[in-house]
């Protein structure tokens, strides 16, 4: 088959899907075809796997000439000028993108209900949310329409879409893949990752989007091996722990039941099992929502009705551009991230808050590091539920925030996590989540290979 006849049916498969999910912000028709034609043309590469191969983008990593708004109002018009490092690296390996997937606005949610555009549906069910913040690329996966997607993660919004829909999702090392045109939410958490049907796939991505970027001063130096050579290596003998605090209160108890089944598996393949703690990992919640929120405060300062994107119209001086813009380009949940951080930054506050936050997160850090003396991998639940109905934790802020506690230590410790199906509850699916060392993400593969 012809990279062009598998953009042109995955296309097809795209528009004939897309009514009952709603994944896309934009489906890039023409780009797509033109690209496919050229690869056809110059020839494609068989030692090359991923050549050819239809891929969907989240639109908060930009792309050249191709409208990116991060679900946001205030990017409605955005017409980037230049791609991301890893769009540039899936051009590079001759993939083809076919769209733009929905979002929360700014990254800024759980459920991809925080969109400005439109609301996306769970693909096992459309009464039930996607998850978020990266809904529509986990969707697009889960529903067929593409293989694989990329999606960016600040405190699960990789993970927790892969597991409501019962995708393999990871969060790789901090550093491990440029964050050069990824549109900054929080810029010490954030990080892109991909989304696949199965664990190899998940692996050759991510190989082909890794690696130092000096347009990334945080992308690391450490050589990207090949994230599957353990896949299909015996797991006899890996020590695997089971933190306590992630099979604890306000985690589902079927939820629960299934990944003690996961755990029982791997013990029956010749793994070590054992309970450990993360003592510290109670306060990931608040350390990230005063760390996120003040970074994100800082980062979106660039968004003030000049330089892009959404303008007011009804203005008289300069100060009504910036107020007015941003008062009608961003949505709540945006607005509520920016006061928060600006709040936990500000003079008088900065102790108490910032600071004290950045303190808490390294004994986070340190609880991890302890483990991983002892143990290869930690095993838990990626979320404290299943997906749940559409409209019903929206209202509610602090309850979406908590929905986050199992993913977001990991992102304050830097670790690569990755998300992947075990089993399901009320015929939705349950996911499970493996935290590795910093740069061992091929150990993660390896593991979760052994549930397919
Ligand atoms: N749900 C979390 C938040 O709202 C995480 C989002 C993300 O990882 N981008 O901040």
């Amino acid at each position: 088959i012809s990279a062009l006849e598998l953009t042109q049916e995955t296309l097809a498969g795209i528009k004939s899907r897309e009514d009952k999910v709603d994944s896309f912000l934009l489906i890039t028709e023409d780009e797509a075809l033109a690209t496919a034609k050229a690869i056809d043309e110059k020839g494609i590469d068989a030692s090359n796997i991923l050549a050819g191969i239809p891929i969907a983008v989240k639109d908060n990593i930009v792309t050249k000439d191709i409208i990116t708004t991060a679900a946001s109002k205030m990017l409605y018009n955005f017409n980037p000028i230049y791609n991301a490092s890893s769009v540039d690296k899936l051009h590079a390996s001759d993939m083809v993108i076919v769209g733009k997937t929905n979002m929360d606005e700014f990254a800024m949610g759980g459920s991809t209900e925080n969109s400005a555009f439109k609301t996306t549906k769970n693909a096992w069910d459309e009464t039930k949310v996607p998850g978020g913040s990266s809904g529509g690329s986990a969707t697009a996966v889960a529903s067929n329409q593409v293989l694989l997607s990329l999606g960016s993660d600040t405190g699960g919004s990789i993970r927790q879409p892969a597991s409501f829909n019962g995708v393999v999702g990871m969060k790789p090392t901090y550093g491990r893949i440029s964050r050069f045109g990824l549109i900054a939410f929080g810029s010490s958490l954030d990080q892109i990752g991909p989304f696949s049907q199965n664990v190899e796939d998940n692996a050759h991505l991510l190989g082909a989007i890794s690696g130092y970027d000096a347009k990334d001063s945080t992308s690391s130096k450490v050589e990207v091996p090949d994230f599957t050579s353990k896949i299909g290596k015996d797991i006899k003998g890996l020590k695997i722990a089971l933190p306590k605090e992630y099979f604890g209160p306000g985690i589902d108890e079927k939820v629960k039941e299934q990944i003690q089944a996961a755990a029982k598996h791997l013990e029956s393949l010749g793994a070590i099992i054992d309970e450990v703690s993360l003592p510290h990992s109670k306060y990931g919640v608040a350390v990230y929502y005063i760390i996120a929120s003040s970074e994100a405060s800082s980062n979106l300062q660039r968004f003030d009705g000049i330089r892009y994107g959404y303008r007011a119209e009804d203005i008289e001086n300069l100060e009504d551009v910036y107020v007015k813009s941003r008062s009608q380009g961003f949505g709540e949940e945006v607005k509520r991230r920016i006061m928060l951080g600006t709040f936990s930054l500000s003079s008088g506050y900065y102790d108490a808050y910032f600071k004290k936050a950045g303190q808490v997160r390294t004994l986070i850090m340190d609880d991890f590091a302890k483990v991983f003396e002892d143990y290869d991998l930690i095993l838990g639940p990626t979320a404290p539920s299943v997906a749940y109905d559409l409209g019903t934790q929206s209202h509610d802020p602090v309850a979406m925030y908590l929905a986050d506690l199992l993913t977001i230590p990991v992102n304050l410790a830097g670790l690569p996590g990755i998300s992947i199906p075990a089993g399901s509850v009320d015929g939705l699916p349950v996911g499970m989540q493996l935290i590795g060392k910093a740069f061992d993400e091929e150990t993660i593969y390896q593991v979760a290979a052994a549930f397919e």
